[in-house]
């Protein structure tokens, strides 16, 4: 069965690749031949996935998923959240956003966070949502060069590393998009076409 996963970002579409199996041909946004980009203006994050998901059903009427993800910082009320990518402004800038998100949490004592992601999946007209979370620490000051985003200031809990330190393979094991992702594998696997 065919199911589009409303990204054409290549690292997570062989990752979900991998995990799905051959019960499913995963195919990009391309690949549907949607090369618009998808609209993603709402204030949630389970607003945006369902916004991108319905999106693709509704123009191209394939089964289809999407994602999004936000940092969750505690004493920050949940910001960054759903504007994470766009903290710092609308360059998208993942140094400008992590000095951003660092000076605001200067004499902070409660350093928690979370990274959230949620997954919408409309199968066959039907929807389905996703989340999942990993819980950690910011740190004071970047460190380790692997990953994206914020991972250089984000230490999951249980852990010494920060996820830029972690291999990619030791963070998708533990991390948010990871564990939605492992929810999403297991509903798809226990549906009989
Ligand atoms: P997206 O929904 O996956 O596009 O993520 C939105 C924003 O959240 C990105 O631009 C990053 O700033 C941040 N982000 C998402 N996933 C991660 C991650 O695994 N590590 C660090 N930052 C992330």
């Amino acid at each position: 069965m065919k199911l589009c996963f409303a990204s054409n970002n290549e690292h997570k579409l062989t990752e979900i690749r991998q995990l799905v199996g051959n019960q499913y041909e995963v195919l990009s946004l391309k690949d549907i031949g949607c090369v618009e980009e998808l609209p993603e203006e709402q204030d949630t994050l389970e607003g945006n996935s369902y916004q991108k998901a319905e999106y693709v059903w509704r123009n191209f009427r394939v089964s289809c998923f999407a994602d999004d993800t936000g940092l969750e910082v505690k004493a920050l009320d949940g910001a960054p959240g759903v504007y994470s990518a766009r903290y710092a402004g609308p360059a998208r800038n993942n140094r400008s956003n992590m000095e951003l998100l660092l000076k605001n949490l200067e004499g902070k004592s409660d350093r928690s966070a979370q990274f959230r992601t949620s997954i919408t999946l409309i199968l066959n007209g039907q929807v389905e949502q996703f989340d999942g979370i990993v819980t950690g620490k910011i740190t004071e000051a970047p460190a380790g060069d692997k990953g994206f985003g914020y991972d250089p200031i984000f230490t999951p809990e249980g852990h010494e590393q920060t996820f830029a330190q972690m291999s990619s393979e030791a963070k998708n094991r533990i991390s948010h998009r990871g564990r939605a992702m492992e929810q999403l594998v297991n509903y798809l696997k226990s549906q009989k076409f």
